[in-house]
């Protein structure tokens, strides 16, 4: 973190004592980030509704499992996390995934968690990765160790959001990871990430983590945009 974004979550943390923090999902003053009525409207999955299987090159497969429904007054909350300097949001946002991956999944792997990354440009131009404090606080919750430098996006591709056609978006981020062999190897490997819409970025990373020597992959987000 540089110094003008320290200085920025000091300044935030400021006005927070001062103004209590408005709902990022619905705007009301509640004196939360994300109000009890946001969080009581999202549409929460069921352990069955909430895994998808995503086919990976040659016999693999990526298991992802979402908390809710990419629906709701939650897309603004999201949006707020991701563009709008509220990284607050990330403690609110784990509480569910944590839950949601624990019903899914348990078992008893020493699963490492790690992020989607931003390229390097775009997290100094945010002052954090989304992806990667929903991992921390994933990790604290879950007793997984977290490892944020394990993928790096060597390519800065196009905004996944700014693109509507699902061959493109693959295309856009083909090759656009590279994992660490020394991070990952033999290891079962828990990527993070705050939407899944088509799948493609999930997909080029567990690629590049099995390229890599990952012993198993598998996915937690927090919202599911599509079926
Ligand atoms: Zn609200």
């Amino acid at each position: 973190m540089n110094a003008a974004s320290a200085l920025r979550r000091l300044w935030v943390a400021l006005l927070d004592l001062l103004y209590p923090p408005r709902c990022c999902g619905c705007g009301a003053f509640t004196g939360s980030w994300w109000c009890s009525t946001c969080r009581a409207q999202a549409v929460w999955l069921a352990p069955s509704e909430a895994q998808r299987t995503l086919a990976l090159e040659g016999e693999r497969s990526l298991l992802v499992c979402s908390a809710a429904r990419y629906a709701t007054t939650l897309i603004t909350a999201i949006h707020a996390f991701k563009y709008e300097a509220t990284p607050q949001l990330a403690e609110a946002f784990a509480d569910p995934m944590a839950r949601a991956w624990q019903a899914v999944m348990p078992d008893a792997l020493p699963w490492v968690l790690v992020p989607v990354p931003l390229h390097p440009r775009r997290e100094r131009e945010r002052g954090y990765n989304q992806s990667t404090l929903l991992a921390r606080r994933l990790g604290a919750q879950l007793g997984y160790a977290v490892t944020p430098r394990a993928l790096r996006r060597v390519r800065n591709t196009a905004q996944q959001a700014q693109i509507a056609d699902d061959a493109q978006r693959q295309a856009n981020v083909q090759g656009a990871f590279v994992a660490d062999p020394r991070l990952v190897n033999a290891k079962p490997i828990l990527l993070v990430d705050d939407v899944y819409t088509t799948g493609a970025t999930l997909r080029a990373c567990a690629e590049a983590l099995y390229a890599a020597g990952a012993a198993q992959v598998s996915a937690l987000t927090l919202a599911r945009a599509r079926g």
